[in-house]
């Protein structure tokens, strides 16, 4: 149960003086926190979101010239006579708004009200007075104005007008005025709360309370404040880094201390399945396998997670780990993200682990009725040593007489947490853990996403690959360009041509990927085939097939190239504007060239002039093929909102933290966190008390439920 001084925080916004239901569906709409569900139907905005809506800028309403002097399209206060009143009658059909003409001494400008209330406006600016008006100004059918006035005070005391406001990220329909009252509620709102973090490191940073420290955040004074070393602002990044670092530290150790096991084998079935590989294992498999052996030899449970490019070998090196289990004597289970990768892991396991007689099944929604039933029975009877599957089987009421290890291949998605969550309790329970990732995920954001998890690298390709030759070609050269590409397919070489990202829309993406298209098809001839998001699934397989099978030689796409496109043939990758694309987009689109026997290539063309974070890019991309530095530079460079897609990938998303901006913080965090659970396993004590708080603050608080669960 959440602590009740908190309550009040996670009320919904409607509880607030001042917001009414118009206001309510504006703020839900701007600041509802997405509630996961099949529609991903949004919940309602609460006080806790509105003081994480952080402002973004300033106005300064110090600023009052005389309204001759006033720069058009910027906020202004000034001091002016009410000279009329103007009620908006009917005009053309249509309601025309109430306007009041206002005057100084220099000119006169009209305040503009839409659906306006005489009686009120009349009170609030009365024929003939003096106020102080503050709002931005604009000029319209040559007249100057001002539309719904931000503030409009009596002149004695300059009453009411705030010097300096922050500025917020808005929605339609919604005033800076409105949500700033909202939050000055929510401000009122805040508890005064025992201070969670070690007192000697507040001291050092000089930091104040917590709850302070939001009133701060709203309160910015100067655009310095805007900044991630602002202190507010790092106290802030701090609590929540550590929130992070806790929940992910307390999942940890609820999955360490289950009774564990030591499982071992002295390597017979691993040594058969070895013996029939056509290849050797790379230094990078071997040195992951010897730290999986490792972890699952030791008493405690294995939660380690197993990274690498695609193509880097990780199906191999699951396979021996769910071998070694398999001959100590129990299960292993592998699931991946959708029924047709488990397929393909189910065919390539079969075949690799026939050598050793492993009996390996596969299990989706596909397999139904009597077969299922039956694949379940064996299970239970303990017939099938390994079992592959979608990461739906945790949903599922299985039983394996006794799964010792579960592998899950995460591939481009990650944020396991949920899942680490339910291995806590469901299926696999128990069992050792091995998460399988293709994503490079720079080590900082690592410590987010995984807290703590032991991590294996294979940063190392199975030899044979060779490079890929990538140079960076001006747009101004594309009459060269092609001309190699010409020569290059008539000695047989395939050719992927990716089109850039126009903008928002995808039908200016075409325009751009069908002229390029038929461009080609006039300077190359019939060999050119198109591939875009706009075609059916079934469209996009008789083209992607033609291009397997050869009969194209040159596929131009739009971005959207399918995932796992396996052409080993092709050797050339055209990327146009790369000066447009993520570092990690590049890398993904590179990566589906060098897969064959040939020389490939890549050529990135862009235009001129280049900027110098593009510049800085694409040198990158010339340096490097591997996706672990490409990660690192990528955050260096775009700073952790953007990398990799973050968005898609399911990284935690920070409401005040910034990567790589809060770095240390985040190391700091860690250490604390550890330190914390080391002397208080359970969060126990007043100190855990204040902890509890955090988390529940931060809304990590399933940690909680966990540790009462364990
Ligand atoms: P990942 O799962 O990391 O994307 P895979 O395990 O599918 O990579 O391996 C990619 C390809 O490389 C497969 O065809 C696999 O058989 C092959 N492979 C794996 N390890 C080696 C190795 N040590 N030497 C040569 N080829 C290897
Ligand atoms: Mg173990």
């Amino acid at each position: 149960m959440r602590p009740a001084r908190l309550n009040s925080l996670f009320t919904p916004v409607r509880t607030l003086k001042g917001v009414g239901p118009r206001i309510e569906g504006l703020l839900d709409k701007l600041l509802a926190p997405k509630v996961p569900g099949p529609k991903g139907v949004s919940g309602h905005a609460r006080l806790i979101d509105l003081l994480w809506h952080v402002p973004v800028g300033l106005v300064d309403r110090m600023h009052a010239p005389s309204i001759a002097e006033s720069p058009l399209g910027q906020i202004v206060t000034l001091t002016v006579r009410v000279a009329e009143h103007r009620p908006g009658g009917p005009r053309k059909g249509r309601r025309a708004p109430y306007r009041i003409l206002v005057e100084d001494e220099t000119s006169t400008i009209d305040l503009v009200y839409f659906k306006a209330d005489q009686r009120y406006l009349e009170r609030l600016l009365p024929l003939d007075e003096s106020r102080v008006i503050s709002g931005r100004l604009e000029s319209y059918d040559g007249r100057l104005q001002m539309t719904h006035p931000d503030h409009v005070a009596p002149v004695e005391g300059g009453a009411g007008i705030p010097e300096i406001e922050p500025v917020y990220p808005l929605t339609a329909g919604l005033s800076n005025t409105s949500l700033r009252k909202a939050i000055d509620g929510a401000l009122k709102a805040l508890p005064d709360l025992p201070e969670w973090t070690d007192a000697a490191f507040v001291a050092k940073n000089e930091w104040s309370s917590f709850s302070d420290s939001v009133k701060d955040l709203h309160t910015p004074r100067s655009e310095d404040d805007f900044l991630p070393t602002n202190p507010a602002r790092e106290r802030l990044a701090y609590d929540e880094l550590l929130a992070n670092q806790l929940a992910l530290a307390v999942l940890r150790q609820s999955l360490k201390r289950r009774a564990g096991r030591s499982i071992a084998a002295p390597g017979r079935l691993r040594k058969a399945i070895v013996d029939a590989l056509p290849f050797a294992l790379t230094g990078a498999q071997a040195r992951s396998l010897r730290e999986i052996d490792a972890d699952m030899a030791d008493p405690l449970h294995m939660l380690r997670l197993l990274q690498g490019d695609v193509g880097s070998g990780k199906t191999i090196v699951a396979l021996l780990a769910m071998a070694t289990a398999v001959e100590a004597g129990h299960q292993a289970a592998l699931m991946a993200p959708t029924e047709l990768l488990a397929r393909q892991h189910y065919e390539t396991i079969s075949r690799f682990a026939a050598p050793a007689s492993l009996r390996v099944r596969l299990l989706t929604g596909r397999e139904r009725g009597k077969e299922r039933l039956a694949i379940l029975e064996a299970l239970k009877a303990h017939e099938i040593d390994i079992l592959i599957g979608t990461h739906a089987l945790f949903q599922e009421a299985i039983a394996f007489q006794d799964l010792g290890l579960t592998v899950i291949d995460e591939q481009h998605r990650f944020g396991v947490h949920q899942r680490l969550a339910l291995q806590a309790k469901g299926l696999g329970a128990g069992a050792e853990l091995l998460v399988m990732t293709a994503t490079p995920i720079p080590r900082t954001l690592l410590l987010t996403s995984y807290g703590d998890l032991d991590v294996s690298r294979l940063d190392e390709k199975p030899p044979g690959r060779k490079p890929v030759l990538t140079r960076t070609v001006s747009l101004e050269r594309l009459d060269e360009v092609v001309d190699g590409i010409d020569r290059a397919v008539e000695g047989g070489a395939q050719v992927y041509w990716v089109c850039p990202l126009v903008g928002e829309s995808e039908v200016l993406d075409l325009a751009a990927a069908e002229e390029r298209y038929a461009h080609l098809r006039e300077r190359l001839g019939g060999q050119v085939g198109l591939v875009h998001g706009q075609l059916t699934g079934k469209e996009k397989d008789t083209v992607m097939a033609q291009f397997a099978a050869g009969d194209l030689a040159v596929l131009v796409s739009t971005t959207v190239i399918e995932v796992g496109v396996d052409v080993p043939n092709a050797s050339v990758m055209v990327i146009e504007h790369a000066e447009r694309f993520g570092l990690a987009q590049l890398h993904q689109l590179r990566g589906r060239v060098g897969r064959g026997a040939a020389q490939s290539s890549c050529l990135l063309l862009y235009k001129q002039p280049l900027g110098e974070l593009a510049r800085e890019r694409l040198n990158v991309m010339r340096s490097t093929e591997d996706g672990f530095v490409i990660a690192e530079e990528d955050l260096r460079l775009r700073g952790g909102g953007e990398v990799l897609g973050t968005r898609q990938s399911g990284l935690p998303a920070f409401r005040i933290a910034q990567l790589p901006d809060h770095q240390d913080l985040l190391a700091a965090a860690r250490d604390e966190a550890r330190l914390c659970l080391s002397r208080m396993p359970r969060l126990e004590g007043e100190h855990g008390e204040r902890l509890r708080l955090l988390l529940y603050l931060f809304e990590r608080d399933d940690a909680v439920k966990l540790m009462r669960a364990g």
